[in-house]
Formats: structure tokens, sequence, C-alpha cells
């Protein structure tokens, strides 16, 4: 089973990933985290990726396409996966459905959250994250019940430092340009379920899992 979650930041795919990985035994791949073990690790991909990003560069799409494949061959990825905050662009896309149709192993379905502006913007604005196992807490919603330890294992949460309401707005316009015309790409393919995100985690866990019915 391959899935790939798109969204507007803030609009729930990590946690929602993290929901749907538990359930069926596959593993949340995110971009993020896929570069940062290549590069600990010291792949040849990694030590390539890392001169980019001693200069301050980003990675180019082509090394984090290759680095993504790899992620993909790994032994716990044979039962499939979910890509979480990969495809930014059409190109890279476009890659993706290369590789993976070289492997006779398409995507099953394409899940689209469906957040507001304003409601991005106050999610995002009181988030903070245990870097240890990832999961998240709001301000808000649901904080911890330490104040700034995770629940799980006690590791002091980060709150990213570049999250004011401005360069949220300029994270959603970037989304609006380079991401939502993936958006068609993947209805023309018949693989995108759009689900309604604005609303308790355990609301929207239960709308994608009713939108994914015929392919779980
Ligand atoms: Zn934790």
């Amino acid at each position: 089973m391959r899935f790939v979650f798109l969204g507007l930041p803030g609009a729930g795919k990590g946690t929602q990933a993290r929901v749907l990985s538990e359930r069926l035994g596959i593993p949340q791949i995110s971009t993020g985290d896929t570069l940062r073990e290549a590069v600990q690790e010291g792949t040849a991909l990694g030590i390539e990726a890392r001169t980019f990003m001693d200069r301050g560069e980003y990675v180019p799409d082509g090394i984090m396409v290759r680095m993504v494949d790899e992620r993909l061959h790994d032994a716990d990825a044979s039962k499939g996966f979910i890509l979480d905050g990969f495809q930014r662009t059409v190109p890279q896309a476009r890659a993706l459905e290369e590789v993976l149709g070289q492997a006779g192993t398409p995507l099953d379905a394409v899940v689209q959250f469906l957040i507001g502006d304003v409601t991005a913007i106050r999610r995002i604005i009181g988030r903070s994250t245990c870097p240890a196992c990832k999961r998240t807490y709001h301000q808000e919603w649901s904080p911890p019940a330490d104040d700034s330890l995770c629940d799980a294992d006690g590791t002091p949460l980060e709150k990213r430092s570049d999250e004011d309401a401005l360069t949220v707005k300029r994270r959603l316009a970037v989304y609006r340009e380079q991401t939502q015309p993936l958006e068609a790409f993947y209805a023309e393919r018949d693989v995108l379920r759009a689900v309604d995100a604005e609303a308790p985690v355990a609301v929207v866990s239960a709308r994608m899992f009713d939108a994914l019915r015929d392919v779980l």
C-alpha cells in the first residue's frame, strides 16, 4: 500500500500519517527525516546533499528523488509507505511516478487534507514537536501534561522559531504556487482523495479511513 499525503502546512498530514502508519504497519517517510538520516549515516547521496547544505543551498530535486527512492527500498517499506511532505512540485511528482513505475509499484492513493488559511495559521503558530518520537503538541488544543516536555518520553519539545504569522502566510503562498498544481496532476491519474481536515484529529482520522476504504 503506497500513499502520498498532501495539504497546507498545519493540515495535520504528519499526525494522520502516524495514525495510518500504526494501523497498517508501514513506515511514514518524510523528506526532512530521510535527508537527515542520509547525511548522518554518510551515504553517498547524503555526502552529496551535504555539499549543498553546507553552502546554504537547497538540495536539488534530483538528489532528493534518488534519496527517497533509496529509502523506499529499505526492508521496512516492503509492504508500502506513506510519503509525507515529499512532492512539493510537479517535477518531483513526475520523478516519483517514474521511479515507482519502473519498480511496478504505483501509488494507491494521494490523500489531500483540506483546511482554510485561518486554520492553518492558528494551528502552526501554537505547535511544538518532540524531536525524539515526532509527536506533535498544540498549546491550545493538545498541550503536553508538563509544560515543555513530551508526554511519551520526556524529551524537551521544539518549537520552530520561524513560525510567526507573516512567515506562515508566506509558506501558504509558496504552497499555493508550487504545490497546489499537484492536485490536478493526481486528479488526472484518478488517485486523489480529498479529506475535510477542519476537525479534531480523531474525526479527521475517521474521514481518512473512509476515503481510503476501497484500497485498505
Ligand atoms: Zn516524544
